[in-house]
């Protein structure tokens, strides 16, 4: 028996039961990307209780009921091209990619970054991309995005982060200093349009790359 098969389908029966997880397409996508693959040893063992846990670095993986709840706000439909800032884990990123067509994700702890990269790469989520970089800047490269998704908390969403949202798009963020706020901000006529969804905890964003 599939142990941790197990222990994931039961984390995921208890979110949709809470009322976290509503859409069976993000149920399914976090089937497909199993959270203990990207834990590192020490938290490896608690992969399937819900809450975040340490990934090194000063960092966290997300708590998998907001993981659920970002996902779902992000609506997405398959054809979509979304940049993710925060790559922690890789987790959120994976959660993804079986969601849309290409996956865009900044790091600014390097060794993060590589080891997100790995584990991505090991396990075949071949759409997720990793940048090391200051995710201020976004990946202006790749821009437009159809979907943006910050997991980690600036005082206010950057400037250069709308810019690369595309006409009709849809950017999620916890924005704020201390008390936080998740918003789901939509591009529409080049003007924002905002919900605020629900109070969270974010670490904060922070500038510059680190090594
Ligand atoms: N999405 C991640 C996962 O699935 O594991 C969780 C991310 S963790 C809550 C937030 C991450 O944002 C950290 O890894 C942190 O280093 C990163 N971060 C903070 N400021 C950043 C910035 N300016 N650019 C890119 N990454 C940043």
């Amino acid at each position: 028996m599939d142990f941790r098969r197990t222990e994931r389908a039961q984390l995921i029966a208890d979110l949709v039961t809470l009322g976290d997880l509503t859409d069976p397409r993000v149920a399914r996508a976090m089937e497909r990307a199993p959270r203990h693959w990207f834990l590192p040893d020490p938290s490896e063992p608690l992969a399937y209780i819900d809450a975040p846990l340490s990934i090194g670095w000063g960092q966290t993986i997300s708590q998998p009921a907001i993981v659920a709840q970002m996902t779902t706000a992000l609506e997405l439909n398959g054809g979509e091209r979304v940049l993710e800032i925060g790559t922690g884990s890789g987790w959120q990123a994976a959660v993804l990619s079986s969601l849309c067509a290409e996956v865009y994700t900044v790091e600014r702890i390097a060794a993060l970054g590589r080891r997100a990269r790995d584990t991505l790469s090991k396990h075949g989520f071949a759409n997720v991309h990793v940048r090391i970089g200051d995710g201020f800047e976004g990946w202006r490269e790749h821009a437009p995005f159809d979907r943006i998704i910050l997991t980690a908390a600036p005082r206010e969403t950057p400037r250069a982060l709308y810019d690369q949202l595309a006409e009709g798009g849809i950017l999620i963020a916890p924005v704020g200093e201390g008390e936080q706020v998740l918003v789901r901000d939509r591009k529409v006529g080049g003007a924002i349009q905002r919900d605020e969804l629900a109070a969270v905890v974010f670490v904060p964003m922070l500038g510059g790359v680190a090594a």
